[in-house]
């Protein structure tokens, strides 16, 4: 059943899942708006991917509504036919409904998550809790569960194929985690639990955004910028003036990644760089309307009690015990077996950094907005290294072509540039990718720079997820990044870890594409959420390997290409500051299970402050950074 994915708004990594099932005849002419919207037309685009040149952010609110309707109606039609229930009639049926709505729902959140405007964010907004009340119709309504059950009961004798009996498993076990087996007072509180949760966490995200866009830093002083790469020092220029300063010379930068970490990085001016840490570091938590920690505070006990409500001890057990991981125990056994050696290590480089900072004349304890400014500093010294040199050999089309390169290697894919494809945004890039034999594989968008509209972090997801019930459906998918964007002076050059994120993502991204199965709600991504990072972990451990990096890395102004030298140093330094890298996002890792092995008995209404959280971790005798804010996007 294509439903999931209907409420999985904003994650770090959103891998949406969905297709193109066949889109249910004109419904009884209900919506004026269905003759004139193209989100609910059957679109004779090359492909079939999405008409963007005719959408506007005006369509989708309605289509929603009236897509939602679509599925209504075809739910209806499943719980009122007059036949015993039969994996065709119940199981399939329920599969192949909400074609248009899955449609709707895969473009509207890719181009919300990308390329938002006012008029996505606040349809987000008023969206998210239809949709949770329409995903509560469907996975509490009781005639429906009640034929799901009876074949479920037959399973063994139905002679099913492996998938099908896989979507079965899957299709129960959806609706029983979902609540249909609780009471009706129960099923009501949970409908009540899912309607906020789904406005919270959309205003959570758009909070971030907000706040991630309302700061800058402005820099006066070429001397402030340090070492910084020539290009993102036209890129802060550029933000500069994009934002209304009127000076001669002066620089903007934000909380994007491209800009703030080259800042932390190469900036000598101490103050400044703390400022930008602390912008980074309190978004969201400066007592203002885009405050987040009510919100937070709300979240954890709504999903405390839900998890009550089906019967774990926490909101942590609930959702890991429909993953690889299983329980709450599995992932603290994961995570205190790195912790403790991480540690060491992360100390053993801040007496590096410590030190270099003493020798700057600094008479202080290393802080949090020292730590990059140092590293690059002691990289340099240890193997003369250092990412401005690296850069130039790491264009975004030259890395592109390497990766491309590599699918090519290992797979025979073809990929063609097509500039005739209508896009969200202008900078995208579509390819059509074939198969060696020359058969067509899949559609692939590229969207790479860093803007106000994009949220942070990198992410793949499916505009049109693979499936093979009335056809093949091929999939159409899309890599999100956010990369410096190109300047007037300079193309956009890519830091070693962004190109590590490219081939990364495009590991999603041939998940995607090499989706072959019968059912669109089994494609591609829709695997557990701890196997799904598997194919972007491999295509990620290419990038370093000598041979990948002769493929691409040419230097962008002389094509000279990479030396056998620098390809050494970078091996050399593979394992370099992994102790600080392992131990920031492992602090993320613990303060999330932190959050959700809180019972539904904890205090939440003095909860109040993530501090709090906090503490109560460190009684509980987990580990957490000393830094108060540990949280960090991880794409
Ligand atoms: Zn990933």
């Amino acid at each position: 059943m294509k439903i999931n994915h209907l409420v999985a708004a904003s994650a770090a990594v959103l891998l949406v899942a969905c297709s193109e099932a066949p889109a249910p005849e004109a419904e009884e002419a209900a919506q004026p708006v269905a003759a004139s919207n193209p989100m609910l037309e059957d679109w004779d685009t090359p492909f079939g991917v999405p008409p963007f040149d005719r959408i506007e952010s005006e369509h989708y609110l309605p289509a929603f509504r009236a897509a939602i309707e679509m599925h209504a109606a075809e739910i209806d039609a499943i719980t009122a036919n007059a036949e015993a229930p039969t994996f065709d009639n119940t199981i399939e049926a329920l599969e192949l409904s909400g074609g248009k709505l899955s449609r709707v729902s895969r473009v509207f959140f890719a181009v919300d998550g990308a390329n938002s405007d006012d008029v996505t964010k606040e349809t987000a907004k008023t969206v998210a809790p239809e949709l949770a009340a329409h995903r509560d119709n469907i996975l509490l309504n009781k005639a429906l569960f009640e034929r799901v059950l009876a074949v479920y009961e037959q399973r063994d004798s139905l002679e099913l194929s492996p998938e099908q009996a896989h979507l079965l498993d899957e299709t129960h076990k959806q609706f029983v985690r979902s609540g249909a087996n609780l009471d009706d007072d129960a099923q009501a509180r949970l409908r009540e639990i899912n309607a906020e949760l789904a406005e919270l966490s959309q205003q959570f995200g758009d909070n971030v955004l907000e706040e991630t866009n309302n700061f800058e830093l402005l820099v006066t002083d070429k001397a402030d910028l340090g070492d910084l790469p020539a290009s993102l020092v036209a890129l802060a220029a550029e933000e500069a003036k994009r934002r209304g300063h009127d000076c001669e010379e002066c620089w903007v930068f934000t909380l994007q990644r491209p800009s703030i970490n080259p800042f932390l990085q190469y900036s000598p001016n101490r103050e400044m760089r703390k400022q930008l840490f602390d912008g980074y570091a309190m978004r969201a938590d400066n007592d203002n309307e885009f405050d987040n920690k009510a919100i937070i505070s709300r979240m954890v006990a709504l999903r405390a009690e839900r998890s009550a409500l089906m019967g774990y001890d926490n909101h942590a057990a609930f959702v890991l015990s429909d993953n690889m991981a299983e329980t709450p125990d599995n992932v603290y056994g994961l995570l205190d077996q790195v912790w403790q050696p991480a540690l060491e290590r992360a100390k053993v480089e801040r007496a590096d950094l410590q030190a270099m900072m003493e020798a700057d004349g600094i008479d202080d304890r290393l802080r949090g907005w020292d730590w990059r400014y140092y590293t690059e500093k002691v990289r340099k010294a240890k193997y003369d290294l250092d990412d401005d040199a690296l850069r130039p050999y790491f264009e975004v089309n030259a890395v592109r072509d390497g990766v491309f390169g590599l699918a090519t290697a290992l797979w025979g894919l073809q990929f063609e540039e097509r500039d005739d494809l209508p896009k969200w945004h202008p900078d995208q890039q579509v390819f059509v990718v074939k198969e060696a034999d020359g058969s067509h594989l899949a559609i692939l968008y590229m969207d790479y720079f860093s803007r106000p509209s994009k949220r942070g972090g990198a992410w793949m997801n499916a505009l049109r997820a693979q499936s093979n019930v009335d056809g093949f459906v091929t999939p159409i998918v899309t890599n999100n990044f956010n990369f410096p964007a190109p300047t007037e002076g300079s193309p956009s050059l890519l830091s070693l870890t962004n190109a590590e994120t490219f081939f990364h993502e495009f590991g999603h991204a041939l998940h995607g594409m090499f989706s072959n199965v019968r059912y669109e709600s089994l494609a591609g991504t829709s695997t557990p959420r701890d196997f799904v990072e598997f194919p972007s972990q491999v295509m990620e451990n290419w990038m370093r390997q000598p041979e990948v990096l002769r493929m691409f890395a040419n230097h962008y102004q002389t094509g000279e290409p990479i030396p056998q030298e620098v390809i050494d140093k970078i091996n050399a330094s593979a394992t370099f500051n992994q102790g600080f890298a392992t131990v920031e996002y492992m602090a993320a890792s613990y303060l999330d299970m932190a959050y959700h092995v809180l019972d539904s008995t904890a205090r939440f209404d003095r909860l109040g402050r993530v501090q709090y959280v906090v503490g109560h971790v460190e009684v509980a005798g987990r580990h957490v950074l000393d830094r108060r804010k540990a949280l960090v996007e991880r794409g």
